[in-house]
């Protein structure tokens, strides 16, 4: 199995040491299951790589957008994050659930003047200042307010990581952050040194998702420190913090290599502690954002069949109670996903499929081109894998179709820790 957290007893998927029969019959389908000690294990991995290789000041920051609801907060402050947020919503969410709010980095290549007075009121630690507004108006309200925030820039590294388009968020011509390549990123930092109501403390980049190497993270710690230390030249100003963004892969298929966290956060430390010497800087407070990494192999999704469609000569369709609404991941970025019949796991696969949704948009396909077991029909339980990140958060209520209940594993203990919304919920707000 692609995690090992997943294992099959007498022909049924267990997830967390848990039959997901008995789970589906509990919870009802379609249904979010999580796995708390992955997530916690998930945590602890960054924490004690970080401390090790990169020192007791550096900061594993949760990218929250992947999975963001009171409990997970709760869960990785307990495990040592901070987080990012990237919205009011995610920020008042954290704060809800008594997050420490000095522990947060509010991101967001957009944020309008209600968002950075409620994070300033809020007590946020400081804003991943995206553009020369957002400055603006971050000293304006920080001035009114009477205190100095801490920013630090997004800039872009230009560094193309060839995984898919829309996760590739590092090159030049990105709408995130200001590039070093033309200069903007020394042109605004010098702005930022002048206003009276901004201390700046470092910078970030986050070049990309779903990566596999610790290269992609070198390369873009060289470019980063090469201009941290030409800031250093020119202003005087020496960053005490390089974030280096999230973006760790994690398996959605057997394809997917194995990733060795632990050695990759070693490979770019010494990296960076060489680096640092050559260019005559003191190493920066480093910090990490892993969002993925954390919660997807947490995570599965199980549905049960609506219908099987045989359009003879053509393809088979499985249509399931679910869909887009709760995974949209395939139809934004033709995600690959492991798809499992739960109920039948160890069955023969030789019926060639398209695992679907149900809403009305041929768009919304969960996995195309699978293989399940021949004798699959109504009612059968499948399994959708590595569904903890980017599921749940993305999820829309698009056919006002309601969004599902987060059920939490924690060894022999289950409980609910998202509510399933009702059809009275989905008209909570018509007038
Ligand atoms: C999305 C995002 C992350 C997390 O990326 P993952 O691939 O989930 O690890 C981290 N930092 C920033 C700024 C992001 O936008």
């Amino acid at each position: 199995m692609i995690a090992n957290n997943l294992k099959i007893i007498d022909n049924v998927l267990y997830f967390g040491g848990r039959s997901t029969i008995e789970l589906a019959e509990k919870y009802g389908t379609p249904v979010y299951i999580m796995d708390e000690p992955t997530i916690r294990e998930n945590c602890r991995r960054y924490v004690r790589a970080m401390k090790k290789y990169f020192g007791e000041s550096s900061k594993p920051f949760f990218a929250s957008k992947a999975c963001s609801f009171k409990r997970m907060y709760s869960i990785v402050e307990s495990e040592g994050m901070c987080a990012d947020v990237v919205s009011c919503g995610e920020l008042y969410t954290a704060k809800a659930a008594g997050f420490n709010m000095k522990n947060i980095c509010f991101h967001s290549n957009s944020k309008n003047d209600f968002d950075i007075c409620f994070a300033i009121d809020c007590g946020v630690g400081c804003f991943a200042c995206d553009n020369e507004e957002e400055l603006e108006a971050i000293n304006h309200f920080a001035g009114e307010k009477g205190i100095k925030q801490d920013i630090i820039f997004r800039v872009t590294p230009g560094i193309d990581t060839h995984t898919y388009e829309a996760v590739n968020t590092g090159k030049v011509d990105s709408k995130f952050g200001f590039p070093i390549e033309t200069g903007a990123a020394m042109c605004i930092t010098k702005k930022a040194l002048s206003l009276p109501n901004i201390n700046l403390v470092g910078f970030h980049c986050h070049v990309g998702s779903q990566l596999f190497e610790s290269s992609v993270f070198v390369r873009s710690a060289e470019i980063m420190l090469v201009f941290i230390a030409e800031v250093k030249k020119e202003t005087g100003f020496e960053a005490a913090v390089l974030d280096l963004g999230g973006g760790y892969g994690v398996r959605y298929t057997e394809n997917d290599p194995v990733i060795d966290i632990e050695d990759n956060i070693r490979q770019v430390a010494e990296y960076v502690k060489s680096k640092c010497t050559e260019l005559n800087l003191n190493q920066p407070e480093i910090h990490l954002e892993p969002g993925r990494s954390i919660v997807a192999d947490a995570g599965i999704t199980l549905y049960r069949v609506g219908n099987v469609k045989q359009i003879e000569g053509y393809k088979n369709y499985v249509s399931i109670d679910g869909g887009m609404t709760d995974n949209p991941r395939f139809a934004l970025y033709e995600s690959e996903y492991t798809v499992v019949a739960a109920d039948k796991a160890n069955d023969k696969c030789d019926f060639p499929c398209d695992l679907v949704g149900r809403c009305c948009e041929s768009g919304d396909i969960i996995q195309p081109r699978i293989m399940l077991p021949g004798s699959i029909k109504r009612g059968d339980l499948i399994a959708v894998l590595t569904t903890g990140a980017y599921n749940y958060s993305m999820a829309s209520n698009y056919n006002r179709i309601p969004k599902l209940p987060v059920i939490m594993l924690n060894g022999a203990e289950d409980y609910v820790a998202v509510k399933g919304e009702t059809l009275e919920d989905i008209i909570r707000n018509d007038m």
